[in-house]
């Protein structure tokens, strides 16, 4: 369109192959393209995010912002430190934009965020222009096709997209762009509001919060750096960007065997150096993958590999669509999918005991949920990998350190902390994973969490992941183990994961005495915590207490939930 002035909001798809949105706003054929991304205050401040994700980000935005500037010497991300809602009224009048463009993100904040900025925009006289792009299916169209329904399963997003139609091939990266306009910035700033408690465990007391202007020191509108922002700096080793992802996914379809037998459950969760899965999900969660880009790029391979493919839902497409479910899912239910309160398809169970809870009214819990000050004790523990269970020390540790964990070990810590050990609330493992993941994404969390601790999508409760025997099954040596928890290095293979049978002689020829809660050092000797419970016990008083739960037949929407009436039951 003759004379259009675009303004491209970067979002969830910080790339340029298999975009959309991009598409759509080069087809504008604009006079002038401002290429930007918003420092949302709700990604900054309320949303947990810990460095390794932040500097995921960052990797993200510089890699972005270099691509641009190879197509077009003019050309970069425009990075801005002011919520959208707040900005883009301003920015629309300044730089006389007379198009929005954005990929769509049915994320319950996203929608309403979107739709404020959608509302300024028209006000404005701005075109709104929004395509599908984050995932397979666009969520709305998979809730239409399930008549409002929540996609509770992979056969349920497979029948919706029959319905759908194909899923369409990537759109190819533009090979050139043309130049942004003026960026006046003459106009009245907002000041974004001081650091929250959420991200201080983060932060670095001695570096200033995060701003100091709209579009940071110096107006040259670049991405920050971690120290710059206040926050400790990233110990993940997997690093963001475009470039990196189809590099990544070059060398996976490089090998075609595992690209189209691949089968999720035969992945070693112990593995490490390399993982056993693709290790996609943080470019999926940041775009700088494009999820068509992905599925058609195994799907080529799959289709000319024959009758020995896997096939959905273990398979690589299986995996994706999986995402789509939750994304459906989350889309029907907003706000509330991401907790109890209000879910309808969230099983109500009550994890602990709350103090105030008298002996005598315990129908709901049957009595066999332990009271909050020793949930409080053993969620400490879990979140920092002290749990005297080595298998599930490692991963927690793991997954603090890097960001990122297998798939089957991520069962092994949510089943733990919840239905199949602690019998702790999801929703506190959950904000732990929100925090420390590289790929976080709220509906896949949320999703999956709810899974593991069979509140929804997954109902077999009575099947427990043992500490010990799980593990041994992938790596009878301990190997992962021995890494990620170093003081059990030289432990025994026969005690790896049970380092509390040890005897005393074993332990101190090892190194490390099994002692207390903490862990620590002991005279010459590292120690590592005792087990914080008798696992088989517990096992067994979960399986009561989720038998009853699932007996009284709470959800989350119940009445009796809603106004804490249950707790008379
Ligand atoms: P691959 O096995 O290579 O799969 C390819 C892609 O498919 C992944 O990159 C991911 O985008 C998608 N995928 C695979 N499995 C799932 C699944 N079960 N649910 C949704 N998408 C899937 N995944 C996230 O992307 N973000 C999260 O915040 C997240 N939280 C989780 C919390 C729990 C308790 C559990 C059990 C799983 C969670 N997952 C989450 C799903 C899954 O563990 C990761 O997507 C996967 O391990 C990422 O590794 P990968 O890229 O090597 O996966």
């Amino acid at each position: 369109m003759a004379n259009s002035r675009v303004l491209y909001w970067f979002r969830t798809d910080l790339r340029l192959h298999d975009s959309p949105a991009l598409a759509a706003a080069l087809d504008l054929k604009p006079e002038c393209l401002y290429c930007v991304w918003t420092w949302d205050p709700h990604y900054v401040y309320r949303a947990r995010v810990g460095p390794n994700r932040f500097q995921f980000l960052l990797d993200c935005q510089n890699d972005l912002s270099a691509s641009l500037t190879k197509l077009n010497p003019k050309q970069k991300l425009l990075l801005l430190r002011e919520a959208p809602q707040t900005l883009f009224p301003k920015l629309f009048k300044a730089w006389r934009i007379s198009h929005l463009v954005f990929e769509k993100d049915t994320d319950a904040y996203a929608k309403d965020r979107d739709e404020t900025v959608t509302r300024l925009a028209r006000e404005a006289g701005v075109e709104i222009v929004v395509r599908m792009g984050r995932t397979l299916y666009d969520p709305d169209e998979l809730v239409k096709k399930c008549k409002g329904k929540p996609t509770m399963s992979v056969t349920m997003v497979q029948n919706a997209g029959k319905q759908i139609g194909a899923i369409p091939r990537p759109t190819p990266a533009p090979t050139s762009l043309p130049d942004p306009g003026d960026t006046p910035l003459d106009f009245e700033q907002e000041q974004p509001a001081q650091q929250p408690d959420i991200n201080d465990i983060h932060r670095n007391d001695t570096e200033k919060s995060y701003s100091s202007g709209i579009s940071g020191p110096g107006s040259d509108f670049a991405p920050p750096t971690l120290q710059e922002l206040g926050l400790k700096p990233a110990t993940t080793p997997h690093r963001g960007g475009e470039t990196i992802a189809l590099r990544m996914l070059d060398s996976i379809i490089a090998n075609e065997d595992y690209t189209a037998t691949f089968e999720k459950p035969k992945t070693a969760p112990t593995a490490f150096e390399p993982q056993a899965t693709t290790l996609l999900s943080p470019h999926l969660h940041f775009g700088s993958l494009g999820v068509r880009e992905f599925y058609w790029r195994v799907q080529d391979v799959v289709s000319a590999y024959g009758r020995r493919a896997s096939q959905p839902p273990t398979s690589l497409t299986g995996q994706l669509l999986f995402r789509d479910m939750y994304f459906g899912a989350q889309a029907t239910l907003g706000y509330s999918f991401a907790q109890t309160y209000n879910n309808s398809h969230a099983r109500f169970i009550p994890w602990h005991l709350p103090s105030h809870i008298s002996p005598d009214s315990r129908l709901i819990t049957g009595g066999y949920a332990v009271d909050s000050p020793t949930a409080e004790r053993w969620f400490q523990r879990w979140k920092h990998g002290r749990t005297g269970f080595p298998w599930i020390d490692a991963l927690m540790r793991q997954l603090r350190l890097e960001g990122w964990i297998h798939h089957l070990g991520r069962h092994a810590v949510a089943s733990f902390l919840t239905r199949g050990g602690c019998y702790v609330d999801w929703e506190r493992g959950a904000e732990v994973f929100e925090e420390w993941l590289i790929d976080h994404e709220t509906a896949s969390n949320a999703g999956n969490w709810q899974w593991l601790a069979c509140v929804a999508f997954y109902s077999m409760f009575y099947r427990v992941y043992s500490p010990v025997a799980f593990p041994q099954k992938w790596d009878k040596e301990g190997k992962f183990v021995r890494r990620y928890v170093p003081e059990l290095k030289e432990y025994p293979v026969k005690y790896i994961y049970e380092p509390w049978k040890a005897p005393l002689a074993d332990q101190r020829k090892a190194g490390c005495l099994v002692m207390g809660e903490e862990g620590g050092t002991e005279g010459e000797y590292a120690t590592y915590p005792r087990p914080m419970f008798d696992f088989a016990e517990r096992r067994e008083v979960c399986l009561k207490a989720m038998k009853n739960a699932y007996k009284v037949g709470l959800y989350g929407n119940d009445p009796r939930v809603l106004d804490g009436s249950w707790r008379k039951l």
